[in-house]
């Protein structure tokens, strides 16, 4: 088993390309040249931090070495951020372990103020994480700024949920025997979280872990450190107790970090989002000390649109909104657009008028709607995807090409129609800019097909029969639905997946579960009579 693992962990890790030596010389000048940005001053520089955070302290590696973080846009270093080796977690798990006792004592209610004070925080810095998430993520600084408010909005949900941790009394079904329960925090927590969302992932998981009395040991992206970094020293800033959260950070060490996290025993829950590969993975690994586990995972979402769709335009709204936000980098995104035929020509057309519109290029650049992708392992699963469909008969209504004079990793959105099951597109999460259209002829056909997956973490449809809605809904193997919307990412409602898209929610209600386990406490001898 360990020789099977090591790896698999390493070959699942993202060659990092090294710019600009991955490009010609010449073509990397021309192409930085085209991309004249200026990435905006923070107005509060110390959030600019290249280090990690344990123990409440911001420290470098002990070996000192550090890896690169690069502008996926332009391929231009950022800064770096410390190589952690499993030695340096290991004083990060320690800082989280000694820190679990008085923290899980903590009053609810003062947990419940932390956390608004950390909203609040994010809130006041929204400019400056916003620009962070740009910088390293590529996402247009608009759709940056709405990743904070939500990122944010999850640290105010749980401070709400924190107070409203109770326990059940229970008639027993033994005479005389009372039984109660208490929710207690499950204890130490490791989290590996992925680039798309630099800030909404880490604090969807941070926020309802302190609301039930746990710490924590994060592991952020090597792509996108920094934005998990400033929301760190903002905790700091909010009054986070020594040791409460600590992030780590590594590029060649992370598969052994990822070890360390799921097998170390003083770690009692691993909540991961990312690939379901990765996923696999740190579920083998986790079973050895058998964690609570929580996985977010990988997406292929079907979106379907009935010819009884109410209106075609929100329809297309719908898809505008799923398949193309942060250029098709969200676990939700619509992979699979399946248009019956009797709206097929319209809805296709109407679609590539509304892609015209787009406006790609650097997110810091007036104007822009759509970024880059991550980097060139991105682009290369993209081009195949594109390839892949226009040789089994796609036809590319609209993009289809890198847009190399923009900059590094510009992939023109694109549309391809005539698209059938055969193709790479319809099986694999593409994770970029390319919505492939579909047509089906029958609400039967049309579900296998959606359901034919082996992923099912978000599905959509457009309808306006009310009896198809609920059929439909019923039928689609997803953990989230999207009826007339495209948009269903909501600090309230459940998120997560089912079948290889993992399990265990996210925000809601339910999110706090995750960190929490059940305590029965059975009461003997309490049946007697009243006393005279
Ligand atoms: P990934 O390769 O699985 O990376 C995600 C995280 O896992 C990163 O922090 C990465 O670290 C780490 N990682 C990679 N290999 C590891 C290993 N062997 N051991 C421990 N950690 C390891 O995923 P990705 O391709 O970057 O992210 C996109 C995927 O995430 C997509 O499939 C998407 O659908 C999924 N996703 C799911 C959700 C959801 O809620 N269901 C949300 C967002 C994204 P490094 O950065 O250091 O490589």
């Amino acid at each position: 088993m360990e020789k099977f693992l090591r790896p698999l962990g390493r070959q699942l890790t993202r060659p990092r390309p090294k710019y600009p030596y991955a490009v010609p010389a010449v073509s990397y000048a021309r192409r930085y040249l085209t991309v004249p940005h200026t990435v905006p001053a923070l107005k509060d520089k110390s959030l600019f931090i290249q280090k990690c955070f344990v123990n409440g302290e911001w420290v470098a590696a002990e070996s000192g070495k550090s890896f690169e973080v690069q502008d996926p846009a332009t391929g231009k270093t950022i800064g770096t951020c410390p190589e952690f080796t499993p030695e340096d977690t290991h004083h990060a798990i320690a800082a989280a372990t000694t820190a679990f006792p008085s923290f899980r004592k903590t009053l609810a209610r003062e947990r419940a103020r932390l956390l608004r004070r950390w909203h609040q925080l994010m809130l006041d810095n929204a400019d400056d994480l916003a620009t962070l998430i740009t910088w390293e993520n590529g996402k247009p600084f608009a759709d940056a700024k709405g990743e904070v408010l939500y990122a944010a909005s999850f640290f105010e949900w749980f401070s709400e949920e924190a107070p409203r941790i109770t326990g059940d009394t229970i008639p027993s079904s033994i005479p005389g025997n009372r039984i109660i329960t208490l929710k207690e925090p499950v204890g130490v927590c490791g989290f590996i979280t992925p680039w798309n969302f630099p800030a909404a992932m880490i604090t969807r998981k941070v926020a309802p872990a302190l609301a039930a009395g746990c710490t924590v040991v994060a592991k952020s992206p090597s792509e996108t450190p920094f934005t998990a970094n400033a929301i760190a020293e903002l905790g700091l800033r909010a009054g986070l107790p020594k040791g409460v959260v600590n992030i780590v950070t590594g590029l060649d060490n992370t598969p052994a970090i990822g070890k360390l996290l799921t097998t170390h025993p003083e770690i009692r829950k691993v909540s991961f989002t990312g690939s379901t590969n990765v996923g696999k993975l740190l579920m083998q690994q986790s079973s050895s000390t058998l964690k609570k586990l929580s996985f977010e995972l990988g997406g292929n979402a079907p979106f379907i649109v009935f010819d009884d769709a109410i209106d075609l335009d929100a329809a297309v709204a719908g898809v505008v909104a799923s398949k193309f936000r942060s250029s098709g980098q969200t676990c939700v995104c619509a992979n699979r657009i399946y248009v019956q035929r009797g709206v097929y020509e319209e809805f296709s057309r109407k679609l590539a008028e509304k892609v015209k519109g787009f406006n790609l290029g650097h997110g810091f650049h007036e104007g822009i709607t759509h970024g880059p992708v991550i980097n060139e392992r991105a682009m290369t699963k993209v081009a195949e995807h594109v390839r892949d469909a226009e040789s089994k008969g796609g036809k590319i209504i609209i993009g289809g090409s890198k847009a190399e004079d923009l900059g590094l990793n510009f992939f023109h959105p694109t549309i391809i129609t005539d698209m059938t099951k055969d193709m790479q597109l319809a099986s694999e999460e593409t994770f970029g800019p390319v919505a492939g259209i579909f047509p089906f002829e029958t609400e039967k056909e049309v579900v296998e097909l959606a359901n034919a997956a082996e992923v099912g973490l978000a599905g959509y449809f457009f309808s306006k029969d009310v009896r198809r809605i609920f059929r439909v809904a019923e039928a689609l193997e997803v953990g989230m639905v999207g009826v007339n919307t495209g948009i269903i990412s909501d600090p309230a409602g459940p998120f997560g997946g089912v079948k290889q898209s993992g399990f265990g929610r996210e925000g809601s209600k339910y999110g706090i579960d995750e960190f929490l386990t059940i305590k029965t406490v059975t009461f003997g001898g309490m049946g007697e009579p009243l006393q005279d």
